[in-house]
């Protein structure tokens, strides 16, 4: 079945890993900028990644066929750095004409301090200058549910913001239901031990209805599996859901809310054959 994987770090995977995606659907990806496992020295490297983002990748996934998009930012954890996340985000609009720039992301928090909240709040502002999506990453373990409450608050007080521009990814049990109700869209990333497990995101389905909600890899440079995708197809199917919300979660989701962007071109042609 095609899916769109929103939520892929390919720069930490192989050519071996785009082409094996490529073989199990894999018709797009979109790789948000984020933590390399160490931090950034300098704005100059950020820069470095940027271009890394916006020309070697799309270009390595296009060898097999997927088509690559991106998202940009300073991520959460970084952000602490006041003064690094002003360089960096001085750069930003520099790279958002480039043709595979879909928004600002993933902003977020980490450990939820006053510096990370400033520097979330400066990229909520980026984007809404340039008219970008917004791509939100929420804390992990114990800071995410304080950490995806703050986040929903401040941009839900913020009269500019149309919710059905923001995905608030990385949701959990507990986080879920308020992220959906306040008009948001969500993502589920699948990973074989930590975070959400592909039965725990069926789970989720299940118990919400699939509007507004989709799933990815996340395949960054820790334990993760590029294939957690097909592999909830899969489960799925054992389960018994129809082919046509299986297509609706890894598919028709993503699309819509891509789509958002006019340089989502999957949803263009989408569109193209709808009107005939
Ligand atoms: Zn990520």
């Amino acid at each position: 079945m095609e899916y769109v994987d929103l939520h892929a770090h390919m720069v930490s995977r192989t050519t071996d890993d785009y082409r094996r995606m490529a073989m199990t659907g894999c018709v797009a990806v979109t790789e948000p900028a984020f933590w390399a496992g160490y931090d950034h020295p300098s704005a100059a490297v950020f820069a470095d990644y940027f271009d890394r983002l916006t020309d070697f990748e799309p270009k390595r996934a296009a060898a097999v066929g997927i088509e690559h998009y991106t998202w940009l930012c300073l991520n959460p954890k970084e952000g602490e750095d006041r003064a690094l996340a002003r360089e960096v985000i001085d750069l930003i609009p520099g790279f958002l004409d480039r043709p595979n720039v879909l928004g600002i992301g993933e902003i977020g928090l980490n450990r939820v301090t006053r510096n990370e909240l400033a520097t979330f709040v400066d990229h909520v502002e980026l984007a809404l200058e340039h008219e970008q999506l917004i791509h939100i990453h929420t804390p992990h373990l114990e800071d995410k549910y304080k950490g995806t409450r703050v986040i929903v608050e401040t941009l839900a007080a913020d009269g500019r913001i149309d919710p059905s521009r923001v995905m608030v990814d990385h949701a959990e049990e507990h986080t879920i239901e308020m992220i959906l109700e306040h008009g948001f869209w969500t993502g589920l990333t699948l990973y074989p031990t930590t975070k959400v497990s592909p039965g725990r995101a069926i789970d989720m389905v299940e118990i919400y209805g699939p509007e507004r909600i989709c799933v990815a890899s996340a395949c960054d440079w820790g334990d993760s599996d590029p294939l957690a995708v097909p592999a909830l197809v899969l489960e799925m199917r054992r389960r018994g859901h129809p082919e046509t919300l299986i297509r609706q979660v890894v598919y028709a989701n993503p699309v819509e809310f891509l789509g958002q962007s006019p340089k989502f071109a999957l949803a263009r042609r989408e569109r193209e054959t709808t009107t005939g």
